[in-house]
């Protein structure tokens, strides 16, 4: 297929092949960003502290034991509200703790933090996939609101319960 991915795509190697994929959240799904989430609760969100943080996380084994699950012939995509600013910290981040992964999605970089809903953001890129060939075979996320979206989606999805949204106070934006 054409190379020409929009820019905040960033496969980890070769273009993942089109067809059947697998969407994987990564805060609260693969990376344990507990010690950042204090930096959204509070009356006004702390961004810069929140992503100065993203390489000090720890890995939720039952995340890097999902993605490593992965059918080899699927292509795992790292689905995350994430800005695209902390891409390349990321992706040493999933080299360094070993996680599998084919290609890593953020959010654009020209986009404010909360210009758009993670909710928003996420379906938009379902759709630039599924443009482009993907076919969305499973996802799993620990934001209900982006799970109940993939269900609309038609996407079979896993819930997996961080905790990061439980606080009804704090941002919900999410990543
Ligand atoms: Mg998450």
């Amino acid at each position: 297929m054409s190379t020409r991915l929009p820019g905040n795509w960033h496969p980890r190697a070769e273009v993942p092949p089109t067809g059947p994929v697998v969407l994987l959240d990564l805060d609260g799904v693969i990376a344990d960003a507990e010690h950042r989430q204090r930096f959204l609760h509070q009356d006004e969100p702390d961004w810069t502290g929140f992503y100065a943080g993203v390489g000090a996380d720890g890995v939720i084994a039952a995340g890097r034991a999902l993605a490593g699950a992965v059918d080899g012939g699927l292509a795992v995509l790292i689905l995350t509200g994430r800005v695209d600013d902390v891409s390349s910290a990321t992706r040493a981040w999933l080299e360094e703790n070993r996680i599998r992964w084919d290609m890593l999605i953020c959010r654009p970089a020209q986009e404010d933090d909360e210009a758009r809903h993670a909710v928003d953001y996420k379906r938009d890129e379902i759709a630039q996939l599924r443009r482009l060939g993907y076919e969305p075979a499973l996802a799993a996320d620990d934001n209900r609101k982006i799970v109940a979206m993939y269900e609309q989606e038609g996407i079979p999805t896993l819930y997996v319960p961080s905790g990061y949204y439980d606080n009804s106070n704090r941002y919900d934006g999410g990543v």
